[in-house]
């Protein structure tokens, strides 16, 4: 299995200390709806998991949900973006949190994204977290000003190793209204004392306070996970702030590297631009549906790009993935209900075509070449149930929901003289009247997929 290491930038062979791969994933901040493009760093986790379990390993993972502390600017400036929330919606933080972290539940639901085996809102480990800090206080790697508890960057050799950050850098880029009470201008906050009016603080040794954002994924991995984690996932976003403190405070108090692979994903982009809430090119999973398209048609979306690589959003190619699905479903019923085979030579291509696959998830999960060779397995194997069965197991990676067609529906005669007639038009080049043809069969609750010779009419 290898795997792309965003530390070391390069591919690397995984070799967990046992069968069990412990992943730890940064989770989402509950303080508004996912867009499409947060879901994607979600089936991206999914996909680790899916992958592992198909090639025999057990998976323990991890997923935080921040509901407290993570401000508005990345870099501990601005407001927790719960308390944003909450006076936008005029409700509290707790109720913010329980509304969307269901929100996100639903969503993830939608995408069959599978759940990780502990969901750990950063409020629910407020104690771990305060230990944490002590720790890092008694070993002298943070320290206390009047506005809280700082991790000293300076005090890490290692600090930037995973972007490539130089903290003489951070300095050049650090704002001009520095705290002066901070040692270097890049120490980041690991818990924050409140102003008495402050709506979520927590007694403290430091007195009422709250959390920093990176120190809830360092504590909910060490109670989980202990001084070592095989993978650490997150959006690419993650990496030059959130992941660089991270390490910093694990390898700290650990007094040694924690995390062995740190795997990020790349963007869901607009137009070439990110998606995300502050440029306002955001899509949800609601919109989307609204158009007709469903999850499943976006996770196949999700799969034309390696996970490395961005990706383009664009209804034209939300449309094609959905032509796409329903071709595909459409071969894989007609394996369902083709009778088996006998023919050794081909349950051996069968074989054959699983080796194969398992080729492609084990380099550094190429979701697009592994979705390739199934298509190819249903293209090339002569219809028969075991091509059905063996789908049914890539399915296990792939995680789509499929529609069932049921190969003895009658289709009305009415049906199938229309889409005759937009054949014909078609072979005729008169592609106006085979689009409206199209649009009329659309309209009578049937779609045509058109195949190299000839068509499939499949009700909607
Ligand atoms: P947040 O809730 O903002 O912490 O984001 C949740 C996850 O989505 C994080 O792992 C982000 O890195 C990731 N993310 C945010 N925007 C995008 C995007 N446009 N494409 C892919 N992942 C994203
Ligand atoms: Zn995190």
């Amino acid at each position: 299995m290898k795997l792309y290491n965003s530390l070391t930038k390069q591919k690397e062979t995984l070799n967990p200390q046992n069968n069990t791969i412990n992943i730890y994933s940064c989770g989402p901040t509950v303080y508004n709806f996912a867009h499409i493009g947060n879901l994607k760093a979600y089936v991206f986790m999914d996909q680790l998991y899916r992958t592992f379990e198909y090639l025999g390993y057990n998976v323990n993972s991890v997923m935080n949900i921040t509901d407290v502390g993570h401000l508005t600017s990345d870099a501990d400036e601005g407001d927790d973006k719960m308390l944003v929330a909450s006076q936008r919606e005029k409700k509290s933080p707790w109720e913010i949190a329980e509304f969307y972290t269901k929100a996100f539940m639903t969503d993830i639901d939608k995408m069959n994204i599978t759940h990780p085996k502990h969901i750990v809102p950063a409020t629910t480990v407020i104690p771990e977290i305060i230990e944490f800090v002590q720790g890092l206080l008694n070993k002298g790697f943070a320290y206390e000003t009047s506005k809280g508890i700082y991790f000293n960057i300076t005090k890490f050799d290692d600090y930037g190793a995973l972007s490539g950050t130089k903290i003489e850098d951070k300095l050049m880029g650090a704002r001009i209204d520095v705290d002066e009470e901070k040692k270097h201008p890049a120490d980041f906050a690991l818990w924050i004392k409140a102003p008495k009016n402050h709506i979520m603080q927590w007694e403290s040794p430091w007195g009422m306070g709250y959390p920093g954002w990176h120190i809830e994924c360092s504590a909910i991995g060490r109670k989980f996970f202990g001084d070592h984690i095989d993978i650490h996932t997150g959006g690419i976003d993650h990496k030059t702030v959130h992941h660089e403190n991270e390490i910093a405070q694990n390898d700290c108090l650990n007094g040694k590297k924690t995390v062995d692979f740190w795997m990020h994903c790349e963007f869901m982009n607009v137009d070439n631009v990110k998606m995300s809430k502050s440029l306002g090119n955001l899509y949800t999973l609601k919109d989307i549906e609204e158009k007709g398209f469903s999850a499943m048609c976006y996770r196949y979306f999700i799969y034309s790009t390696h996970y490395a690589k961005p990706a383009n959003f664009s209804f034209e190619s939300l449309k094609n993935a959905q032509n796409s699905l329903k071709q595909l479903n459409k071969l894989v019923n007609d394996h369902k209900n083709s009778p088996e085979t006998t023919d050794m030579e081909v349950l051996n291509q069968i074989a054959a075509f699983d080796n194969e696959f398992r080729k492609e998830i084990a380099d550094d999960i190429n979701m697009p070449k592994a979705l390739a060779v199934c298509w190819k397995m249903l293209k090339a194997v002569p219809k028969c149930h075991q091509a059905y069965e063996q789908f049914v197991k890539f399915n296990k990676v792939l995680g789509f929901v499929l529609t069932e067609f049921d190969a003895n529906e009658e289709i009305p005669e009415e049906i199938i003289s229309l889409a005759n007639q937009r054949w014909q038009a078609k072979l005729n080049k008169d592609f106006v009247l085979a689009d409206a043809l199209r649009n009329a069969l659309s309209e009578k609750g049937f779609d045509i997929l058109d195949k190299k010779d000839g068509f499939d009419i499949i009700k909607k």
